[in-house]
Formats: C-alpha cells, sequence, structure tokens
C-alpha cells in the first residue's frame, strides 16, 4: 500500500540518488549498447564463456568453434611440458608464495625466471611480476616525475597511458609509428624537460604493425631520452627463434633501456616482466610499488612460463609455423576483399568494418556459423575503425583458416540486414 510505495521511491528505486553506481554516466552508455544490440538481435559479444582451454577450436557458448580469439600464439597452454612444469610446482612450492618477494615470498624459480627473461634480450638482469598491466603501470609510474615527458605512441596500450598519469609526468601522444613527428617534437621542446621516455610496442596488438627500431633508437640516442617496447604481443611472435622485434629487425636489443613483456601470451602463463640494466632492475625492486607491495609471482605461473620459454627455444618450428599461419590468414581475408588494415601479417590481424554495430552484427553471425573472433568497438578504437581482431596461433591448421575468411565474407555479406535494424543504414 502506500507504506510500500514511499518505501520504494524512499529507497530510490524509480530515481536512483547521485551516489548510486547506478547513476554513474557508464550505465547510460551500457543501456544504449544493449538496447542497440536489443534491436538488432545481437546479444552481447562480451564475456562469451570458452569451456576448456583457448586452443585452435574450442567449445564457446555450448558449441565447438574456430577459435581466433585467444592469444596463445604458440600453443604452449596446451603443451604437456608447461602444463606438468606448472603442476609439479605446486607439489613442491604451494600455489601461492604467501608474501612480497622483499620480506617472505622469495623463491628459487623467480631469479631461475627471470635470468631466461633476460636471456632474450642479452640483458643484464629482469623482473617479474603478478600483471602485465600492473608492470607498465609501476615501472612508468615510478621512474617518471613531474619534470619529465613521456611520449607514447596513440596506439600504444591502456597499462602504458595508466603509467604516465600515475607518474605526473607531462604526455604527449604521437601519431602512430610517426617517427618524424617525434624527431621533431625532440627537437624543439626536448630542452624544457628532465628525462624523456619514448613508449612504442612491439607488435601493436590492434593493428597487428611494427614500429621502426633502429630508427627509434637513433632519435633517442640523439636526444637523450630512454626507449621502452612493450613487446607483449611480439615475444614468441617476431625473428626467426620469437625473441621479438629486435630478432626481427636485426637490431642489438641492448640498445633498448626497457623492454617489457607480459607472460600472458605465448608464454600461458600470467604477469608481466621488465628486462635492461642491472641498476634498472634494481630500482625497480627496491621502489616500484606495483613489485615491492605486491605478492610474488606464484610458483605455477612462474614455472609455466619458465617452461614455455624452454619449449620455444627447443621447438622454433612452433615459431615458423606461427609465421606461416599469420601470413596465411591475412592473404586469406584479403583475397575476399576484406580489409586488414596496417597488418603485416604477423599473429594479429584486424578485418576493418567500419561502425561499431557492423562490427558488432559480423561478429554474431560469425559465431552462429563456428567461428569465435571478437569484435573490437568504440572507444577501444576509433568509430569508422571498428574490427574483428584475429588471434593467430602455430597450431591453426589451413582448413581453420580458410573456413574463417569464408565464414568473415559471408557474415560481412549478411550483416547489412541486422544493422537496418538500427536505422542507421
Ligand atoms: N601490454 C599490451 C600491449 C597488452 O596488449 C596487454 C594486455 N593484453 C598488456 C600490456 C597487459 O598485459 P596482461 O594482460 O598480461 O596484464
Amino acid at each position: 500500500g502506500a507504506a510500500a510505495g514511499r518505501e520504494a521511491t524512499g529507497r530510490g528505486r524509480a530515481k536512483p540518488r547521485a551516489f548510486d553506481f547506478s547513476a554513474l554516466p557508464v550505465m547510460k552508455e551500457l543501456q544504449f549498447t544493449a538496447a542497440a544490440g536489443q534491436v538488432m538481435g545481437v546479444d552481447s559479444p562480451f564475456f562469451r564463456v570458452c569451456e576448456g582451454r583457448g586452443a585452435a577450436t574450442a567449445r564457446i557458448e555450448g558449441a565447438d568453434r574456430i577459435n581466433f580469439s585467444s592469444y596463445d600464439y604458440l600453443g604452449l597452454n596446451q603443451t604437456g611440458a608447461v602444463l606438468e612444469a606448472a603442476k609439479a610446482a605446486i607439489d613442491r612450492y604451494g600455489v601461492s608464495c604467501s608474501g612480497s618477494r622483499v620480506v617472505g615470498g622469495e623463491r628459487p624459480f623467480h631469479a631461475a625466471l627471470e635470468r631466461a627473461l633476460a636471456a632474450i634480450y642479452d640483458a643484464e638482469d629482469a623482473v617479474a611480476m603478478v600483471s602485465g598491466h600492473a608492470t607498465n603501470v609501476t615501472t612508468i609510474g615510478s621512474l617518471m616525475g613531474k619534470e619529465d615527458l613521456v611520449l607514447c605512441d596513440e596506439l600504444a596500450h591502456n597499462s602504458a597511458l595508466e603509467g604516465a598519469r600515475l607518474s605526473g609526468a607531462t604526455r604527449r601522444s604521437f601519431p602512430h609509428n610517426d617517427l618524424d613527428w617525434v624527431e621533431r617534437l625532440l627537437e624543439t621542446e626536448r630542452s624544457r624537460f628532465g628525462r624523456v621516455l619514448i613508449v612504442v610496442e612491439g607488435l601493436y596488438s590492434m593493428d597487428g604493425d611494427t614500429p621502426d627500431l633502429a630508427r627509434l633508437i637513433d632519435i633517442k640516442n640523439a636526444h637523450d631520452c630512454w626507449l621502452m617496447v612493450d613487446e607483449a604481443h611480439a615475444l614468441g611472435v617476431l625473428g626467426p627463434t620469437g625473441r621479438g622485434l629486435a630478432e626481427a629487425q636485426g637490431v642489438d636489443p641492448r640498445s633498448v633501456e626497457i623492454w617489457m613483456g607480459t607472460l600472458s601470451k605465448t608464454l600461458a602463463s600470467t604477469g608481466g616482466y621488465i628486462a635492461g640494466s642491472s641498476a634498472l632492475i634494481q630500482v625497480l625492486k627496491a621502489r616500484a610499488p606495483g613489485f615491492v607491495f605486491s605478492v610474488g609471482l606464484s610458483a605455477p605461473l612462474s614455472a609455466a612460463a619458465l617452461a614455455a620459454l624452454e619449449v620455444m627455444a627447443r621447438e622454433p618450428e612452433r615459431v615458423a609455423r606461427l609465421r606461416d599461419n599469420g601470413l596465411a590468414l591475412r592473404a586469406a581475408l584479403r583475397a575476399r576483399g576484406l580489409d586488414t588494415g596496417l597488418s603485416e601479417g604477423h599473429a594479429v590481424t584486424p578485418v576493418v568494418l567500419g561502425d561499431s554495430p557492423t562490427a558488432a552484427a559480423v561478429a554474431h553471425l560469425a559465431l552462429l556459423k563456428g567461428l569465435s573472433a571478437p569484435p573490437i568497438l568504440h572507444p577501444a578504437v576509433p568509430e569508422r575503425r571498428a574490427r574483428l581482431r584475429f588471434f593467430v596461433s602455430s597450431e591453426h591448421t589451413a582448413a581453420h583458416i580458410e573456413r574463417a575468411a569464408d565464414i568473415v565474407a559471408e557474415a560481412v555479406a549478411e550483416a547489412p540486414e541486422i544493422t537496418a535494424r538500427l536505422g542507421l543504414s
């Protein structure tokens, strides 16, 4: 009755109060997106459940699909040696390190993993942390300060931007891969700043292209800057033995001050790392809050990453298969008239589709036809550059690749019927 009515408004069910989470502006955006999906008859493409490993084919939302949505580039998350190493490490050390490495959490496998990571880059040392994202945030956030400048490629990962923001440094992003722009900026503005850090990716995660490392090294040397390369998607992918951008481009990796990478892609684990001079690693291990005040990387995750590095070194044919598959997928998509954007045909290739509703519709149709390739929508990419993104693995077959390209072409042809329901076309 009347009391219940009062209670309903009193609790703000009808009209959320300012401090309710449901009153946050982002909720409006989410509701708008959900409503658009409903009009189109397209389920949300996010949080799709994969029941098992994200292998070349996987059981996703109750059916077997060809899977291009997992970044297990060399199939090491399906490899006995890696899985067994993680299990053996649990038996010996337990699941958790139960403390920060600074106080109580240090274990023998930490140094073993870090030696192996440093060796990839001929670096003096390396440090591993519990998250790739946190590694970028805490490394950039603690190395740079108010007097400094962080120059990020405009397509650099969110974690680098967050680190730059945390640091309090001046931040500038430069047009993607436009090193003339970087050079011009440094010529006029270098002297205004203390330290300058240039941040790029070894292989760009949305577009699948690479920067010119030798030129970056010339520029940072000429202007006395540090260079940081995020190899999240480059390790295991670029170079004849998968050692990343420097190996691929024939550059001495010791010319780069800060190599960053993740354990979560090729290395079939979870975590992040920095490799570089022993002074850099000492500084981070003493002062980076995301390392000092966080638990040590766990035994199974460390052991899996170390075993994955060993398999990668022992079986370079995986890297070769991945390279062939990456080129084959790009060729197959292009042969069907699809726009693969800036992709160089490595393990990451987008199919650029235009607006977000179109990309969502294509992803939906593709899933129904047996292909999982996630849509990347605005605001993750500019609205006119919404896309499907493919992560290729060494374990995909030629048949997976050809079938996937056929499915995308069919889905693109059928998508306008779905988006028309929004009244956009
Ligand atoms: N850097 C790049 C370029 C990435 O793509 C990602 C995430 N995929 C990260 C850093 C963060 O790594 P993680 O997911 O391992 O935390």
